[in-house]
């Protein structure tokens, strides 16, 4: 495939092939009117450039999911601007914080959110040097064809904001270079095409709904069904129409889903609640003949909630990778069934360079050395990737890049340091396909090295691998496991658990699973520096828009500590 621009890529498409549908009122695009519209749109938006060139210039926007933000984002891009997607749901002093981050040319927004402009506009409007335009936008249809400008040295891409899990929120820089590589190794490694029909119920500021679930698949020519909010009976209803006794011809199958584990959890608890029907129609809808792949990441994916879609969906087993904003997708398990191993979250993508630095001793983790030969553990490693798909700054942050590169004395590139531990694995027979980037040791993600590597006692120890374990009792619905300070043990485990239904009666007399009992059965599964010397029930966890628990939040909550 050619390395173009994704607003390049998109004009070498079939113009009557759909690229969008609004899925509750059925409305549809095609390409064609994609391409027009999205020259009509960057026309507007360069002749309210006031004579300035746009090029390289942010562009913040507040666009409902659906076709008018498919063409903000790509007009931004074809204006070889650096578009800045804005959540509607963030309260307007962080908004204004991105628009000043960011140093924004213009504001843009539809009608729908107008409202939430003005008040982000006005918002410490007496403190700021920068006047911003207000345009609403909804582009009138153009019946020419607009040739755009060929794609010489472009300043343009896209800049996310980190979702501020961890940290306040930074700029992350990813030109139309980045995207378009980041594109092009999804592209190969998980086969989209135009035959490919995707329903996207996700966020559009975050790397997951925009790399992956729209700007992929425009450039593979699929088509993108957008239903927003999230709605779980909405979401099976659509699934399941094309497979009713009277299925809507409008209504095609779905081949391709790719969302956060929380979506796949709420799914596989409301399916139960469906008609009859619906129950059937949605597992045909699911079945490995009509479905083509279903992906999980953003945060780790419980295997319970792995095996219950396997079972659920016929033998479609969950596809899960790894990534974060600023690398887009790193590694991934492959198209065969038998690369999708539990736990892992597979190799490194195509043209991605990946490693695994010592977190102890800072010596790169070679193949055949995953084992450390003085305690016979597996060694925990940094994840550091380099490539065409990373990132290259944060804006306006040259503390924080430079904070977060490391050079490598081969001359090739600096590596980014993710943050991320993982540990590496052979597992038999898995890497046996012929996609040639999925072989050798795979991945496992142990967590965040700021939040989720506990040392107690002299262990090193994954939150996540301790999730893992608790979650595979059917008392335990979900879990946090964090490290609290201790002065006997430098930090100790503790674990916040929500009980399942089974779990609320599996205590003596049918009481709710006690403390003791916890332990009792972790004692049976975890070794006993694993086991958390804290157990906290509490009825819920709170998780951010794509589904992540922010555990120095938890921890400051619950139990009055700095983590
Ligand atoms: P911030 O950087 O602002 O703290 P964030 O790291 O949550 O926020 P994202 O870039 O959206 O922002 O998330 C990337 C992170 O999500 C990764 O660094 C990793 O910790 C986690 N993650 C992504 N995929 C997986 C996965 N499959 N398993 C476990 N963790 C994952
Ligand atoms: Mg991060």
């Amino acid at each position: 495939l050619p390395r173009l621009p994704i607003f390049e890529a998109i004009k070498k498409h079939d113009g009557k092939s759909i690229a969008v549908i609004h899925s509750l009122s059925g409305r549809t695009f095609t390409y064609g009117e994609l391409v027009n519209d999205v020259a009509a749109a960057k026309d507007k938006l360069q002749k309210n450039a006031n004579g300035k060139s746009t090029a390289g210039e942010r562009i913040s926007f507040l666009v409902e999911n659906g076709y008018d933000y498919v063409v903000t984002l790509l007009s931004i891009l074809a204006a070889h601007a650096i578009a800045v997607p804005l959540s509607p749901t963030f309260p307007a002093h962080e908004l204004r914080y991105i628009i000043d981050q960011s140093e924004s040319l213009m504001l843009l927004s539809s009608e729908k959110f107008q409202d939430k402009a003005d008040d982000v506009l006005k918002e410490g409007m007496e403190t700021s040097p920068i006047n911003y335009k207000q345009e609403k936008i909804m582009m009138g249809k153009t019946d020419d064809y607009v040739t755009l400008e060929e794609p010489e040295s472009d300043k343009g891409g896209m800049m996310l904001y980190t979702s501020g899990t961890t940290n306040r929120p930074k700029g992350v820089l990813l030109s139309q270079d980045i995207l378009t590589a980041q594109s092009l190794s999804l592209l190969e490694a998980w086969d989209y095409s135009s035959k490919d029909v995707l329903l996207h119920v996700l966020p559009l500021h975050h790397i997951h709904g925009t790399v992956n679930a729209l700007l992929t698949p425009l450039f593979a020519g699929s088509t993108i069904e957008f239903q927003f909010p999230f709605n779980a009976t909405a979401f099976w209803e659509r699934l399941a129409t094309p497979f009713l006794p009277s299925p809507d011809p409008a209504k095609k199958p779905i081949t391709f889903l790719t969302v956060v584990p929380t979506i796949y959890t709420r799914l596989l608890s409301s399916h139960s609640s469906l008609s009859p029907e619906l129950q059937s129609a949605s597992k045909t809808a699911l079945h490995p003949s009509n479905m083509r792949l279903n992906i999980s990441g953003s945060a780790a994916l419980p295997t319970p909630v792995k095996s219950a879609w396997t079972e659920l969906s016929g033998g479609n087993v969950l596809l899960e990778r790894y990534g974060m904003t600023e690398v887009g997708m790193a590694i991934s398990c492959g198209l065969s069934f038998a690369d999708r191993v539990d736990g892992s979250v597979g190799w490194p993508l195509p043209s991605v360079q990946a490693r695994l630095v010592d977190t102890e001793t800072h010596e790169v983790i070679k193949e055949g050395e995953e084992i450390d030969p003085s305690t016979g553990r597996e060694r925990h490693g940094e994840i550091q990737l380099r490539g065409p798909t990373i990132f290259r700054e944060y804006w306006k942050n040259p503390e924080a890049t430079a904070k977060e590169f490391v050079e490598d004395a081969d001359g090739k590139g600096k590596w980014f340091k993710t943050g991320d531990v993982a540990i590496r694995r052979n597992v038999d027979g898995a890497g046996k396909s012929s996609q040639d980037w999925a072989h050798g040791p795979l991945y496992f993600i142990q967590g965040r090295m700021s939040a989720d590597i506990i040392k107690t006692g002299g262990e090193k120890v994954s939150a996540l691998e301790i999730e893992r374990e608790m979650l595979s009792l059917i008392q335990v619905e979900e879990v946090a496991v964090v490290g609290l300070p201790s002065d006997a043990w430098g930090q100790k485990v503790a674990a916040i658990v929500v009980l399942s239904p089974e779990g609320k009666t599996a205590g003596r007399g049918g009481r709710p699973w006690s403390a003791l009992d916890m332990r009792k059965a972790l004692k049976e599964i975890l070794a006993n520096y694993k086991i958390p010397q804290e157990l906290k029930v509490v009825d819920a966890i709170p998780k951010n828009a794509m589904g992540k628990i922010n555990k120095k939040q938890l921890v400051k909550e619950l139990f009055g500590k700095a983590l």
